[in-house]
Parts: structure tokens; C-alpha cells; sequence
């Protein structure tokens, strides 16, 4: 049985003001969420404001990028070192936006998936197909190969203990979702891939997610939770979609 898991992803919004509000208006109603895990990511800066906010929950915390490189002349990056050693748990990797606006190619993710698990962080996935792809009925090569450069890099006995995000672009931030049928034949699909793994890695669904689709995608048998956007800044919004989730 897999644990549901909802994360939100703050993406670059917020600031220490806006964060404590929003934070402790989800924490106040958060004690009605018991059988879903639930994950934030914030900006990086504001990680140990979210520690000391978080306190003695079980909210998980996590990075929305790591460095694939273990410490040295890589300005401006971060490393899973560092990130394990202030208390995140987990890290996304692979992100669209990343891979769109900082080009990260499918190999550069796998090293960063490597690199969290190297300091036991749990990497989130995240692989998806453009609207282009999909129309070109491409959506399965794409997410395959995407998965395939992370099996290649440490083997699918290590994937068992991380976290995949299926996040179709076209639905990331636009108001569109997959529907509930289109999420499941991917993430069926991305669980076969994994063979042997494949039953026990939780596959969330990440594009638009919000208080009205949320329960009916996690109805559908292989969407165990989700990555959440835009609708993870309203506690309100953030906090519905923990309970659909549960
Ligand atoms: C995301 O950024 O991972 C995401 C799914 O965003 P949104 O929910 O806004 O589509």
C-alpha cells in the first residue's frame, strides 16, 4: 500500500512575511490531514524560515533543485550536502522549468538524482512531455527516455526509494490538467518501466492541480499524491488538496 503524498511547490514566490502567513494558516488546519504525507518546497533562501515555522510537525521539507556536483567552484548552486545538513528530506529534480530555462538535459537530472540520494535525500522526478510531443503522440518515448537516463545512472533497485512526478508541460501552471484517464495511462505506464520497483514507488501528478480535480485524479490507481503549483499558495487550496489526497 502507498502512502499518498502531496508537495507543494512554491516555485520563486514569496517572502519571510507572506511565508509565515501562509505557513502557519496551513498548519492550523493541517491536524485534519493524517494518512497523506505532505512535502513543501520553498524557495531555497527561505528553507530555515520554513524549518523553524514547520517546528515539530511531520511536514516534510524539500529543495526545488539540487547540484549534481558534491561541493567546490559551482557559484550559485546548492548541494544535497547542504541541503541534507539544515533538514530537507527531499529534493525535486528535473523540474520543466528547469530543464526548459536552464537547458538541464535528461543526463545532467540523473546526476542530480544520484547526488540527492548519495546524502539521503529523496529525489522527486519530475519528467513530462510539451504539447508538441503529446500531439505528436510522442508522450510515452519522451517520459520513457526521461526515466530511462535516471535507470541508467543508478539502476532501478535505487529508484524503489524515490519519488516520480509525471507533470505534463502543457498543463504546468496553465489552468489545464490531463484528465484523470490521460494522467493514469502515463503513470501505468511509468510503474511498468520500473518492473520489479514499480509497485512501491509513489507517482505523483503534477499540472493544475486544485480543490476541484484533486480527488478525482487520485482515484485513479497508479496516482498516489501530487506535485502542486500555483494552488499550494492558497493554505486554503493547499490544504483541500491534502485531504482529497487522504
Ligand atoms: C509545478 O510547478 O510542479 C506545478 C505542477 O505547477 P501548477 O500546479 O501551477 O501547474
Amino acid at each position: 500500500m502507498r502512502r499518498p503524498l502531496v508537495v507543494a511547490n512554491w516555485k520563486m514566490n514569496g517572502n519571510l512575511a507572506d511565508n509565515r502567513k501562509l505557513l502557519q494558516s496551513f498548519l492550523a488546519s493541517w491536524q485534519g490531514v493524517h494518512h497523506a504525507e505532505v512535502g513543501i518546497c520553498p524557495p531555497a533562501v527561505y528553507l530555515p524560515q520554513a524549518i523553524e515555522l514547520l517546528g515539530q510537525t511531520n511536514v516534510e521539507l524539500g529543495a526545488q533543485d539540487v547540484s549534481a556536483a558534491e561541493n567546490g567552484a559551482f557559484t550559485g548552486e546548492v548541494s544535497a550536502a547542504m541541503l541534507a545538513d539544515i533538514g530537507c528530506q527531499f529534493a525535486l529534480v528535473g523540474h520543466s522549468e528547469r530543464r526548459e530555462y536552464h537547458a538541464e538535459s535528461d543526463q545532467l537530472v540523473a546526476r542530480k538524482f544520484k547526488a540527492a540520494q548519495s546524502h539521503k535525500l529523496t529525489p522527486i522526478l519530475c519528467i513530462g512531455e510539451s504539447l508538441q510531443q503529446r500531439e505528436a503522440g510522442e508522450t510515452l518515448m519522451v517520459v520513457g527516455e526521461q526515466l530511462k537516463a535516471v535507470i541508467d545512472e543508478v539502476g532501478r533497485a535505487a529508484i524503489a526509494s524515490s519519488v516520480i512526478a509525471y507533470e505534463p508541460v502543457w498543463a504546468i501552471g496553465t489552468g489545464l490538467t490531463a484528465t484523470p484517464e490521460q494522467a493514469q495511462e502515463v503513470h501505468a505506464f511509468i510503474r511498468e518501466q520500473l518492473g520489479a520497483v514499480g509497485n512501491s514507488v509513489r507517482i505523483l501528478y503534477g499540472g493544475s492541480v486544485k480543490p476541484s480535480n484533486a480527488a478525482e485524479l487520485f482515484s485513479q490507481a497508479d496516482i498516489d499524491g501530487a506535485l502542486v503549483g500555483g494552488a499550494s499558495l492558497n493554505s486554503d487550496d493547499f490544504y483541500s488538496i491534502c485531504q482529497a489526497a487522504e
